[in-house]
């Protein structure tokens, strides 16, 4: 049954979404799955001067690789009207007008140029301007807590521009709770009066969140710290509507992989690995950014690791499903401090779950791979050399690097190991294998590894004077899983071909 638990994820859509917004899209997921309760999208489109027309797409793409959908979202149960605040734009005038009555608004027709002046001027005497109880009834801005109605009404009727703001409460402690932070005290006289309002006829980001938290019946607030400081105003606004707030939960960073400051692209560009789930190309620049999915990770490994930062089971346990996760997963267990990033930790996670894939749903991901090369190999044939080099393999895009040697003739032979491994007289040695090889029947592993030992036996040299070279002819270098397996697997004529072409090359 569903619980009154309702959560949402309400990124602006202004670019990639970075890994950070996906842990905070995991968590509330996570959250609201526990509670049997819904997970809402909301697309936070109020700011067009920040608008990326690709960006909602990248969002829901990158949710759906992810394997966390939305319960409600554009396009998808819209049991509350559109969930993109652009197309809700009408609704938000009528909330800031209800606080102009109450009091607790109040219209600014300062300019940007007299804004300036006064910013300039505290600027000279070292202080910093700020648009509240300080100032705002001292006649020397410009607002209806100074103007007469009529005077406000000429200027709205004439078109001048103007903003509404919160009027602030003066002189309060203000008491929050936050669910990981715990009891936090603000001073109220040490914000500013937020404008929530534009003239253009939009509301702000901090309007239009409450409005819409309040009408979509939002239970849990779970979001970045980022969003911390606007708590305050956020539990203002609940009061001066008269709503209940909902509970207010803040997670941690994500940090650097040195551990000061939060995680960036630049930091992802310089250490090479991806800070977004999905590539994604700025239209305008034409930059491409790398992504997870396209690098290879596993979108289960990728939620497995980003889980863990910033929350933990309180044991041993690190590999989760998504639905461990569900089941374990605790705000309580959400830790306040900054989480670091690891690229490391995230191919060890991709690693772990490349040995939990099953052969055949790895070959089924090796085919087209192998299809672009041009290499036509019937799947049974591939399913062998994927389980035989799985375990050294993080993504399956290095699976070519561990095992192109299953599919063509070395093209070159690692200069050390040839040099170390072939001298004077391996080349004849290589003649007379050539022959024992061509002689045997039961090309199996085990009788290949059996016959060639004998014959090696027999001539009383040391194992590694045949074996050294004679992978360094099959492989091209001194590596890859039981060379018999390899030997079974690539058959007599290939076998063959390749001490020919290292006799001929080496
Ligand atoms: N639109 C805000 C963002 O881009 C949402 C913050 C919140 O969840 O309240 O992250």
């Amino acid at each position: 049954m569903e619980s009154n638990v309702r959560v949402r994820f309400a990124p602006s859509p202004t670019g990639p979404l970075h890994i950070g917004g996906v842990r905070t899209a995991l968590y509330n997921y996570l959250f609201a799955k526990k509670h049997n309760g819904t997970f809402v999208l909301r697309i936070e489109d109020t700011d067009q001067t920040r608008y990326v027309a690709n960006a909602e797409q990248y969002i829901i793409d990158a949710l759906e690789w992810c394997n966390i959908p939305f319960d409600e979202g554009p396009g998808k149960n819209e049991k509350f009207g559109s969930y993109r605040q652009s197309e809700r734009k009408d609704l938000y005038k009528k909330y800031a007008d209800q606080l102009i009555e109450t009091g607790w608004a109040y219209y600014c027709f300062d300019t940007p140029e007299q804004l300036d002046t006064h910013r300039k001027g505290h600027e000279a005497e070292g202080k910093t301007f700020i648009y509240n109880w300080h100032n705002r009834e001292k006649g020397r801005l410009v607002n209806s807590l100074v103007l007469t109605d009529e005077e406000v009404q000429n200027r709205i009727n004439s078109g001048d521009n103007y903003v509404i703001r919160f009027k602030t409460p003066q002189d309060e402690v203000l008491r929050m709770q936050d669910e990981i932070r715990g009891d936090i005290k603000i001073d109220t006289n040490t914000l500013d009066d937020k404008i929530l309002f534009k003239g253009d006829g939009m509301p702000t980001y901090h309007l239009a969140n409450i409005v819409d938290d309040h009408l979509m019946e939002i239970s849990h607030v779970i979001r970045g710290e980022e969003w911390l400081p606007s708590m305050p105003l956020h539990v203002l606004l609940y009061r001066a509507f008269n709503w209940d707030a909902p509970k207010f939960a803040h997670l941690p960073l994500i940090l650097k992989p040195v551990g000061k400051g939060k995680l960036s692209k630049r930091d992802g560009d310089k250490l090479g690995f991806p800070v977004f789930p999905l590539e994604y190309t700025n239209k305008i620049s034409g930059d491409v950014s790398r992504g997870y999915k396209e690098d290879g990770y596993f979108n289960d490994a990728f939620i497995n690791m980003l889980a863990f930062l910033g929350w933990n089971p309180g044991t041993e346990q690190e590999i989760f499903s998504l639905e461990a996760l569900i089941e374990t997963f605790d705000l309580k267990r959400v830790s306040k401090s900054g989480a670091k990033f690891s690229p490391d930790k995230a191919k060890w996670f991709n690693q772990q779950y490349m040995q939990t894939k099953s052969d055949v749903e790895l070959t089924d991901l090796y085919l087209p791979i192998l299809e672009n090369k041009g290499i036509t190999k019937d799947k049974e044939y591939v399913l062998k050399v994927v389980a035989s080099i799985k375990e050294r393999a993080i993504f399956v895009n290095d699976f070519w690097d561990l095992s192109s040697y299953f599919f063509k003739t070395p093209s070159e032979y690692d200069a050390k190991a040839s040099k170390k491994n072939w001298k004077e007289g391996t080349a004849d040695l290589m003649n007379k294998l050539i022959n024992v090889i061509s002689s045997i029947n039961d090309f199996s592993s085990e009788n290949t590894e059996k016959e060639i030992k004998e014959w090696i036996t027999g001539m009383e040299i040391g194992f590694g004077k045949i074996m050294q070279p004679l992978r360094l002819s099959l492989v091209g270098k001194l590596a890859g899983p039981h060379l018999f397996d390899i030997i079974a697997m690539i058959g007599k004529e290939e076998t063959v071909k390749r001490l020919k072409n290292a006799i001929e090359k080496l």
